[in-house]
């Protein structure tokens, strides 16, 4: 694309082009028809069939003239990445020819066969039935591809008895909850005219790109999207000249494109920036509701594949691809906001006076330390493992960072009644020709799992390869709960000013141990959140659990959420999917190691050997010591490498007969399979640096992280 044609002028036509958003539905709805659904957009009045009926020919009209021939449901299973079942418009007529047709209850409903999908026990396979159901509040989108233009209509996914066997449909349930519970706190503080508060999410992504010819060497990388093997390179990340750097011709080429692909979706990819490691990258988009953020995030990841594809690239969204430098993750930054636009969680210049903000602030800082546990296991994955408690990214333990002048405001309530807040003042730089800033009242702190940063939370334990709709229904939930015993002691309160003064005082004295503004990566930190009781759930498979902990259940349940049976099948599908995840990488190791490692070592020791041989047959008196005891060195390694192989292989092996629960099951893979893989690696990696690289067969950490 030429530089020149990136006006405002393109640019604000291709913006949401392949997107059925309001203007469209504006524009080509009847007018009676556009109220009725934004209605139920707006104000989640249930939706009229004959509503439906007619949108679904306008979005066929529209969808076509733009060039679709097919439309599918598109659905976030528990998989953690979307699917979506192709249908044509295609309806044939009596005489002989086709026409396209589209009709409401295509639109609203279909009904993939479900049986292959995680349930997690919720569903037999002979009752394959699923159904997915048209959410409206996430606008139709075209995808093209090299299928053509397909028409994807957001859906949600339940079984044949209503259970929800996705991400979508909790998060929706969620933001009901959250938004009658929230409008019960306005309606106490006066306010009258908001009818609905929804929350709001900005998913920052970070991701790595690497060249698609040396990925396609790499089995690892293809079978479980991560290294297994690798050395650490001469360079790493260790200079820090890759964050914030200059960006390479090619990846900006992929970042301009993906831009654009974006743009198309609606999807408002505002930031993109190099990040730590090298190959590292992040995108932002600008903040929507979370429902359409979470739709966004999927299509960020799947688009920034495709996209990566085009220019010979590979775009790595796991949490850790490669050991020794930097993970990925995704920064959730989520706050709430009434549909007439004022963001609760807006401190004001003095929030020591701001009393509704000091109350939903509240309610966030005991929903976290409540429900630290459910939080912790809404970030949970296998890959997400590498980086929580793993001094790099924000640790197992979960902790508010508030900044100075919201703590001290709390400590001023706890010892009686707010006065002040502190100010910022202004920063000068010390030159005299540079403009005096307006000075932020808190610093940054980049290393707390949940940090208040200005007006939104940020919530730094996402795993990059994940869903965002777990924490997000997660986080929703347990605040609509905080919110709703809040109400109800505000309600009945014979004084508003004395009983909300009372309750935020109790909420601090009881709940100020979840704050912490210092630096989480510190070793001191994790002894005083020991003494201060905070959990330090270092794994994911120990996480789990808390899906069905007594009290999780019971929020979730109470709240409509998740139901009772639910929550087990999530347990059940994260501890399967933690099971499977391990085999696999267990099972690439081995191949790797038995079919390319071993042999490629045991050609270069018997080249040494050769050599020496060589070498003596010729008479000559020379100094043979450095191949004799490079041999010496190498094939103790590689002896030590097949004992490993072999250790693997029988742990593998073993897992099958081991469990039939998969809690116990989940365990004896980290416990035992992945730390039998983490000794082979030990053994593989040195093997790496005692074999010449004419041998080696298979790139390594520097071609992968700077031949890009
Ligand atoms: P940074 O955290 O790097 O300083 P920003 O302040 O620009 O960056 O915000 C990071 C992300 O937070 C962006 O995706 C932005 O849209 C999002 N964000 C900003 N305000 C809100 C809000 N009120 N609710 C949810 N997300 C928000
Ligand atoms: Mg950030």
């Amino acid at each position: 694309m030429e530089k020149s044609i990136m006006t405002e002028g393109y640019l604000s036509n291709i913006y949401g082009s392949n997107v059925f958003n309001d203007s469209v539905m504006r524009e080509r709805l009847p007018k009676a028809t556009y109220k009725a659904l934004r209605k139920t957009i707006d104000d989640g009045i249930s939706l009229d069939p004959t509503v439906a009926e007619v949108v679904a020919n306008a979005m066929k009209d529209w969808a076509i003239e733009k060039g679709a021939t097919h439309f599918t449901h598109w659905f976030q299973p528990m998989t953690g990445i979307t699917a979506e079942k192709h249908d044509s418009f295609i309806s044939p007529t009596s005489d002989g020819k086709v026409i396209m047709e589209f009709s409401g209850k295509e639109l609203i409903k279909g009904e993939p066969d479900a049986s292959s999908f995680p349930s997690g026990g919720l569903r037999a396979t002979f009752e394959a039935r699923g159904y997915t159901a048209w959410d409206c509040t996430s606008p139709a989108f075209l995808k093209e591809d090299a299928a053509g233009v397909t028409l994807c209509i957001p859906t949600a996914f339940c079984s044949y008895t209503g259970e929800a066997l996705d991400k979508k449909t909790p998060l929706l349930r969620s933001m009901e909850v959250i938004s009658k519970q929230a409008i019960r706190v306005l309606r106490l503080f006066g306010n009258t005219t908001a009818t609905r508060v929804i929350t709001t999410v900005g998913a920052e992504q970070e991701y790595f790109l690497i060249d698609k010819g040396l990925y396609d060497q790499r089995k690892d990388l293809i079978y479980t999207g991560r290294t297994l093997f690798g050395a650490k390179p001469p360079k790493g990340q260790e200079l820090e000249d890759h964050y914030f750097g200059t960006i390479k011709d090619r990846i900006s080429a992929f970042m301009k494109e993906l831009d654009i692909e974006l743009w198309k979706l609606g999807v408002s990819a505002k930031t993109k920036h190099n990040e730590v490691a090298p190959a590292q990258h992040e995108l932002a988009p600008i903040f929507s509701t979370t429902n359409i953020a979470t739709d966004h995030n999927q299509l960020t990841m799947e688009t920034m594949k495709r996209v990566a594809n085009r220019h010979g690239l590979v775009c790595l969204l796991h949490e850790k691809p490669f050991a020794g430098v930097n993970g990925s993750g995704k920064h959730n930054n989520w706050s709430l906001s009434t549909n007439d636009g004022q963001n609760l969680l807006d401190p004001g210049n003095t929030p020591h006076d701001n009393a509704q903000f000091l109350v939903f602030l509240c309610a966030v800082i005991k929903a976290v330390d409540d429900y630290a546990d459910l939080l912790r296991v809404s970030a949970a994955n296998p890959g997400n493992d590498h980086r929580l408690g793993a001094n790099e990214a924000p640790p197992a333990i979960i902790s508010i960072f508030l900044g100075e002048q919201l703590t001290d405001i709390l400590e001023q309530i706890e010892k009686g009644e707010a006065l002040q807040s502190k100010q910022g003042g202004e920063l000068r730089i010390g030159v005299s020709t540079l403009p005096s800033l307006p000075k932020d009242s808190t610093d940054r702190n980049r290393t707390s799992p949940f940090a208040f940063t200005g007006n939104k939370f940020e919530f730094r334990m996402v795993p990059s390869s994940g869903s965002i709709a777990a924490p997000n229904f997660t986080l929703n939930t347990i605040v609509a709960e905080i919110l709703s015993q809040i109400a109800e002691r505000l309600e009945k309160a014979q004084d508003f000013n004395t009983e909300m003064q009372k309750l935020l005082q109790e909420i601090v004295a009881k709940h100020k141990r979840i704050i912490f503004n210092g630096n989480n990566y510190s070793e001191d930190w994790v002894k005083e959140a020991e003494a201060r009781g905070l959990p330090n759930i270092k794994s994911s498979v120990a996480s789990i659990p808390a899906i069905i902990a007594e009290k999780n259940i019971e929020v979730m349940a109470k709240h409509k959420v998740l139901s009772k049976t639910e929550m087990e099948s999530r347990y059940e599908i994260s501890l399967e999917n933690y099971i499977k995840t391990i085999n696999i990488e267990a099972l690439t190791m081995l191949e790797m190691a038995k079919r390319q490692l071993l042999p490629a070592s045991i050609k270069f020791a018997t080249k040494l050997a050769e050599s020496i041989n060589t070498i003596k047959s010729t008479g000559v008196n020379a100094d043979i010591s450095a191949q004799s005891e490079l041999l010496v060195e190498l094939s103790a390694v590689i002896a030590s490498f097949r004992k490993n192989i072999i250790n693997l292989e029988k742990s593998v092996a073993d897992a099958v007969q081991m469990h039939n629960d998969s809690y116990k099951l989940a365990c004896y893979y980290r416990d035992d399979v992945f730390s039998k893989m983490g000794m082979l690696r030990i053994d593989g990696d040195k093997l790496e640096t005692l074999v010449d690289e004419e041998f080696w067969p298979i790139p390594t950490y520097g071609d992968l992280l700077f031949k890009v």
